[in-house]
């Protein structure tokens, strides 16, 4: 592993997949989508395909929620090549990545907390009713001010134990790298396929570790796939929008891009979003209630393909 030495190419005569879920809770029924389809695609192509727990959140995560998900993937006839990788057993991975953009003066601590960001957006809003940026997630956008602090002044704040994040300096991140766009082949939002041009901007100075989780998802899943050379990206629309931020660091690390496929996402039948506390949509309460693996294949719309 040689993080930030040069860019590499992707082989995409033996695909890679990968199913990435995270074990801090059950896997619901869209999870039962995204690795059925993502496991389909992996096998019709010759491919291998790849579990990822992604469990940097080791407050969250637990061993027995992993257990139950590789329980779940069996009962849905789901099988991965190679050793399952666990994010918090490759910590040092990350921290090399944000070593290499910090050489690059690409990242800077920010002291702000998001209390003090979402009050500062408040405050904005008081005045006139104007609006304050919020990110896809709906979070309210960093408004940079860590960005100028003198270097001086940060040493003496982060000597004296004062919290700070790592942030991606966007602008000088994108200062380095032609437009940038990713391969979809699926759909977006909108379902857009073809070449989407990527827009980091929406996300702004992106957190890329914090003391408590030293990385964060945006960086530990552009360090893995990279790493575990995966080749094709196959995950929900909800994720659409963080693709602009992967491939911003999949350029400044040097790494290769993959293909996108942002599938379509199951909603409850409240129309909403499932959740991992989504109780009565969890593989695991479907298969207490006697439910076998072709009725939830049936239920994610999938019967006919399976
Ligand atoms: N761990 C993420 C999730 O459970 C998926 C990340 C990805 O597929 O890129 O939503």
């Amino acid at each position: 592993m040689d993080i930030g030495a040069g860019a590499w190419e992707v082989d995409h005569s033996t695909p890679v997949f990968r199913f990435a879920p995270s074990p801090n809770g059950e896997l619901h029924i869209g999870h039962a989508y995204s690795a059925l389809i993502n496991h389909r695609m992996a096998r019709e192509n010759n491919g291998r395909f790849l579990l990822r727990l992604e469990d940097i959140d080791t407050a969250r995560c637990t061993a027995a929620f992993e257990e139950q998900i590789v329980e779940d993937l069996h009962f849905l006839g789901v099988d991965w090549d190679e050793t399952r990788r666990r994010q918090s057993d490759h910590f040092a991975d990350y921290a090399a990545a944000l070593e290499t953009l910090h050489d690059a003066a690409l990242v800077y601590p920010g002291f702000m907390t998001r209390g003090e960001i979402r009050r500062f957006a408040e405050r904005y809003e008081e005045d006139d009713g104007r609006t304050w940026p919020r990110d896809p997630d709906g979070a309210p956008l960093y408004p940079g001010l860590d960005r100028s602090i003198p270097e001086s002044e940060r040493q003496r704040r982060m000597a004296e134990g004062e919290k700070y994040v790592w942030r991606l300096d966007l602008t000088a991140a994108m200062a380095l790298t032609p437009a940038l766009d990713w391969q979809e082949w699926g759909g977006g939002p909108n379902g857009e396929t073809g070449l989407i041009p990527a827009d980091p901007k929406v996300w702004g100075d992106v957190v890329l570790a914090r003391k408590d989780i030293p990385t964060s998802y945006h960086l530990s899943v552009t360090v893995d796939d990279a790493l575990q050379g995966v080749t094709d990206v196959v995950r929900g629309r909800d994720l659409f929008h963080s693709t602009s931020v992967h491939r911003l660091l999949q350029t400044v690390l040097g790494f290769p891009a993959p293909r996108y496929h942002h599938h379509d996402l199951i909603f409850g039948e409240d129309g909403r979003k499932l959740s991992k506390s989504a109780g009565d949509t969890s593989i695991r309460s479907l298969r207490a209630a006697g439910c076998t693996r072709n009725d939830i294949v049936r239920m994610i719309g999938l019967e006919g393909a399976f």
